[in-house]
Parts: structure tokens; sequence; C-alpha cells
């Protein structure tokens, strides 16, 4: 069972067009600034099946984008799931996470999800980085990163100057 914040139909901001954003409870990051600290409580919002939520991004048939809190914070969960939205609806999937790529990349238990991922916003929300003129995300530092390429090449595609 997934446990999910909320659910946007049709959003413009996390990623190109209009996208099914799925926001997931749970986050280690605590930033400072943060735009939903109650999703950092893993059991804020409500559960959720795989089946409704694949349902959801079937009816929309928009591509996906998973958020949160933070995806990263139930990995294997959420490896599942993206999965099935690969393999049963073949959408393009979006995620943001507060961790780096380099942590990430070197941690196994996150490289399941990673796997299912086209693009990843990486990297906590820095405040005194914050720049809304962004496209796709908050802060300066934050990464967008084409995941396929960077694991097929073994090294960091990062393509966030093709979005500003
Ligand atoms: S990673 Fe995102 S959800 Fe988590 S504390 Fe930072 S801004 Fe908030």
């Amino acid at each position: 069972m997934l446990r999910v914040i909320d659910i946007s139909e049709g959003t413009s901001v996390d990623g190109p067009g209009l996208r099914t954003s799925i926001y997931f409870a749970g986050c280690v990051h605590r930033c400072e600034g943060c735009h939903n600290p109650q999703s950092w409580d893993p059991q804020a919002g409500r559960d959720a099946t795989e089946e409704e939520l694949l349902e959801i991004i079937k009816y929309n048939d928009f591509p996906v984008t998973l958020s949160g809190g933070d995806p990263f914070y139930n990995p294997e969960l959420v490896a599942h799931f993206a999965k099935r939205i690969k393999n049963e609806l073949g959408k393009n999937i979006w995620c943001y996470t507060g961790y780096k790529w380099e942590y990430i990349i070197e941690n196994d238990r996150f490289r399941p999800l990673l796997e299912q991922i086209d693009v990843l916003v990486d990297s906590s929300f820095i405040l005194a980085q914050r720049n809304i003129s962004l496209r796709f995300r908050g802060s300066e530092n934050q990464r967008i990163i084409d995941v396929q390429a960077s694991l097929k090449e073994g090294k960091l595609v990062d393509i966030t100057k093709s979005f500003d």
C-alpha cells in the first residue's frame, strides 16, 4: 500500500506538459522553507493502492511525476509502482527527490527506483538559493538529470540548462 498526500491531475509545474503528479508521504530532508512540511510525516495523507493510482494515470493519459515528500523515502514500494507505470502504461516518469544523485547512485536500495525514472530533479531545497524564475525546480542547486542516459554512460548527464 502506498501513502499519498495529494494527486494533481493535469499540473504544468512538475515537468514538461500537463502531467499526473503523485505526492508521497515521508521525507527526511527537512529543508528550511519547504513548500509542504506536513509531507514529512510518513503517516500523512491516505493509503492508496497501485491499482487506484494506475487507473487515475490511465484515465488522464498524461506523463507522470512522482514527488512528495520524497518518493525515495519508500524506495522499494515506489519502485514496484513505477515499474508498473512503465510496463503497463508506458508513461514517461519524472521524479523529485531531496537526495543528491551522487548519494543515490552509491546506494543499492535506491537502484530499482532509479532504473524506472526518465528524469530526476535532485537535491534538497536551499532557501538561500531560492529562485522563483527557475522552471521545474525551486533553488539553484537542484539539477535536472537524464537518468537513463546517466546510467548508460556511467556518469551524470545534467540537462538542467535545456529547461532554462
Ligand atoms: S526534500 Fe522537498 S519535501 Fe522534503 S523537506 Fe525538502 S523541500 Fe520539503
